[in-house]
């Protein structure tokens, strides 16, 4: 009989109408085999720095449907330190030279890159080519070509792809999709969203280096607050006018400080974002026929909190990265919806561009012109 390695066995049954029946049917443990790690699927980390860290590498020891299999990185010292904390074996070790023979790796079935921005277009495409499902950290690459090549080398290669917004996992967020979609309060007439935070440190940094961030607080923070604004109206604008403000331009030499931006919708409504790396803010306020919401905080790790007009919200908090790592794992061993797909990425670096482009015009008015649902889940 042949020996079917659990690579193909995971793309049979995600593939295949019967294979998608046996796993909805089957208790994951039974199916993937009883060695613990086995029912998982391996991820690989590449980027080890701050959020691979303190954030993924954590919630990867609660998540019920993948695991820490492996690493990439370019610092050695980092191997063992990790290898000896996560009891990562040897042979699931990579740097960025020898990264491509993960193609020959059974165990790692997802590679999540948590690179600067400037780096996620290349490992992605090389971790699709090499038959890797791919979490892309946001914002999803350096601009809408880049957003386009990943896309396409995931589809050529027929694996998976998802964007690390972890808040379309976590229950505030999915709260105020709920509301929004059920027209709890009726129609949205204005929404704003503000994230950002006050950069103090390395003014040498990526994220104020252009070539390695693509921009500044707008792809960093600016990229949840449009997030904010499309979830929390059920819609994707239709035209972005945007202005740009710098009062440490000391500091902020190459990349932009602080942001505002002005989108109008199909159905009426309007927006307005702010996002910056020089002012602390972070929330989510919808305007409704019927009443108001809102998240504050909106799009910090946890905890997130939330009222509405009819009173305080109040979900359990849990590590947003677990939930959406298992999301994602689910969306590949249970063919359940991918809540953030690859377009979902690309059409927020359109509104990106849109805004950068309003900026060069003195905020005139730029139109948008995506089809209705583009870029959400499903
Ligand atoms: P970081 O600076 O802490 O880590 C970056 C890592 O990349 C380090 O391990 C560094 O060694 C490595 N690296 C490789 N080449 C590099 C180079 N030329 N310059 C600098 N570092 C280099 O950054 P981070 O906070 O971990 O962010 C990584 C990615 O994750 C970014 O895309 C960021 O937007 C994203 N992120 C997402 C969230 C979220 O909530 N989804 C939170 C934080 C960061």
């Amino acid at each position: 009989m042949k020996k079917i390695s659990r690579r193909d066995f995971n793309s049979t049954l995600t593939k295949g109408v019967g294979g998608v029946t046996l796993m909805a049917a089957a208790p994951m443990a039974c199916a993937m085999g009883t060695n613990q790690n086995k029912k998982k699927l391996g991820i690989a980390l590449v980027g080890l720095g701050s959020y691979s860290t303190y954030q993924l590498a954590p919630a990867l020891l609660e998540t019920e449907y993948c695991y820490l299999a492996g690493i990439v990185t370019g610092t050695s010292e980092k191997e063992k330190v990790w290898a000896s904390k996560y009891g990562i074996p040897k042979e699931n070790i990579y740097n960025y030279q020898n990264f491509d023979e993960i193609v020959k790796n059974d165990a790692i079935d997802v590679v999540y890159v948590v690179l600067p921005n400037s780096m996620h277009a290349d490992i992605s495409i090389r971790a699709a080519k090499a038959g890797k499902h791919v979490i892309c950290e946001k914002p999803m690459a350096m601009n809408v070509e880049e957003c386009d090549a990943i896309i396409q080398a995931c589809e050529e290669n027929n694996v998976k792809l998802g964007i690390g917004y972890r808040l379309h996992s976590e229950p505030y967020t999915q709260e105020v999709k709920r509301l929004v979609k059920e027209k709890a309060f009726g129609s949205i007439n204005y929404i704003s969203a503000d994230a950002g935070y006050r950069s103090m440190s390395d003014p040498d940094q990526w994220r104020l280096n252009k070539k390695l961030s693509g921009g500044g607080a707008l792809m960093n923070m600016g990229v949840y607050a449009i997030q904010s604004v499309i979830y929390g109206t059920g819609e994707n604008p239709i035209s972005v006018a945007a202005q740009e403000y710098s009062t440490r331009p000391s500091y902020f030499k190459d990349t932009d400080e602080t942001i505002t931006a002005q989108f109008e919708f199909e159905s009426g409504a309007v927006g307005n974002i702010m996002t910056s790396h020089n002012v602390r803010a972070n929330r989510l306020f919808a305007s409704c026929e019927r009443g108001w919401f809102e998240l504050d905080p909106a799009s910090t790790y946890i905890p997130l909190a939330g009222r509405t007009s009819q009173g305080e919200l109040n979900f359990p908090q849990e590590s947003q990265q677990k939930l959406q790592m298992d999301d994602f794992a689910k969306h590949i061993q249970l063919n359940t919806i991918n809540r953030v797909p690859g377009e979902m990425g690309k059409r927020d670096m359109m509104i990106v561009e849109a805004i950068y482009e309003s900026i060069s015009k003195g905020g005139q008015k730029v139109k948008l012109n995506f089809t209705p649902n583009y870029g959400f889940a499903g």
